[in-house]
């Protein structure tokens, strides 16, 4: 029997081959590497997609956190607030900008930020707010950004995982996640729900002057060729990179209809087991289940996890240490007891093979196998 992996990115090549092969034909041919046409177009698309003013494409979404904080202007020793459950990349540049990173802990239904836990941890020296719309669907962004109006905050939404996620306004309206706060920032890492064939990422917002300085400062600060205005960075999308996403980019809805399908599956299958917690499903939001995540109850995570490699299917823990315990991070010395949601899921999650390409036939190996462990 095949080896059913976390992620198959080659079975989704086969379906859209000829437009990625052409795409990337087309850049060689033109010798078109950097800021070459396909990059521009993406960006475009990208912009039209969300319905937002500017898209900013840069090297990675790591990246594109760190030209946000630096194009807002964040000065060494400000007050960044992000959440201790995510991938270590959201808090990697508040440090490296010399920022401080302030750790919340999160919900324990949503494993997003908690704003209750935000505004608690609010000081003179805070400047921004990072929510991470974590595994797909979108964090509590009415209730962020009416706390970052009232304390005069930047909110950078880090979107790498929820790329085309809706988040729905209590009142009805509707916005794509990344679009809400000051700035948004996207990676298009190849497991990504809009992932390229390499490194690559971006920022969107609708703010003009915002996105005059974030183009600068991915091209080395440059705004007239050779003349430096501020400081920056090499951090360009390559156009390879941008024609493997021209070609992914009108699938990503299907892609994500896909995902849910699939979680769905999971779902209704799961439900019945008590042992079994399956991901909840916030109402503000779409969710386009970057992962899907379960909450293990009274089962060894460890013996699980063996029996289903055993059994020929991938799983993984996506996190399994908080970034307070990061020892990375541990200079900053939070306390172990401010976050005891966060030390509870690292032992609680399981992530189960999540992609574009998982049939009935898949999805019914995964869930019996698992089913039949209990
Ligand atoms: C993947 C990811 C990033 C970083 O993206 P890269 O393109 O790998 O640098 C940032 N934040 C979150 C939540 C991510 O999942």
């Amino acid at each position: 029997m095949s080896f059913i992996p976390m992620v198959d990115l080659q079975n989704q090549y086969f379906k859209i081959k000829r437009d990625v092969d052409a795409g990337i034909q087309t850049v060689i041919n033109n010798t078109d590497f950097i800021k070459g046409k396909a990059v521009n177009i993406f960006s475009e698309q990208l912009a039209e997609y969300l319905n937002v003013k500017h898209v900013i494409p840069c090297a990675n979404g790591t990246d594109a956190l760190q030209v946000a904080m630096m194009g807002l202007g964040l000065e060494p020793g400000d007050e960044v607030i992000t959440t201790d459950f995510t991938f270590i990349a959201t808090v990697e540049v508040i440090a490296l900008l010399r920022l401080k990173p302030v750790i919340v802990d999160v919900d324990p239904n949503t494993f997003m930020i908690d704003p209750e836990n935000v505004e608690k941890a609010i000081t003179s020296r805070t400047k921004a707010i990072v929510p991470v719309h974590l595994f797909g669907q979108c964090a509590q962004m009415e209730e962020i950004m009416s706390i970052a109006e009232k304390y005069n905050l930047f909110v950078i939404e880090d979107t790498a995982q929820a790329i085309g996620a809706d988040y729905i306004y209590k009142n009805g309206m509707v916005r794509k996640a990344g679009t809400i706060g000051t700035v948004g920032c996207t990676s298009f890492f190849p497991s990504k729900n809009l992932g390229c064939y390499g490194d690559g990422g971006a920022l969107f917002t609708n703010d003009d002057f915002l996105a005059s300085k974030f183009n600068a400062i991915v091209n080395h600060g440059m705004v007239k060729r050779y003349y430096h205005e501020m400081i920056g960075v090499n951090s360009r999308l390559d156009s390879i990179q941008a024609a493997v996403l021209l070609a992914k980019l009108p699938h990503l809805d299907n892609y994500n209809k896909a995902r849910k399908n699939a979680a769905d599956y999971y779902d209704n299958v799961f439900r019945n087991y008590s042992e079994l917690i399956t991901p909840y499903r916030v109402n503000n939001s779409t969710h386009t289940f970057h992962q899907y995540t379960l909450r293990l109850q009274n089962i060894d995570r460890k013996q699980l996890m063996e029996y289903l490699k055993d059994k020929g299917i991938a799983s993984a823990v996506y996190y399994p240490v908080p970034l307070h315990s990061q020892e990375a991070f541990k200079r900053f010395k939070s306390s172990d007891d401010d976050f005891p949601v966060t030390n509870q899921l690292v032992k609680e999650v399981l992530s189960l093979p999540m992609h574009t390409e998982l049939n009935e036939d898949i999805l019914k190996r995964i869930t019996e196998t698992v089913i039949s462990f209990l």
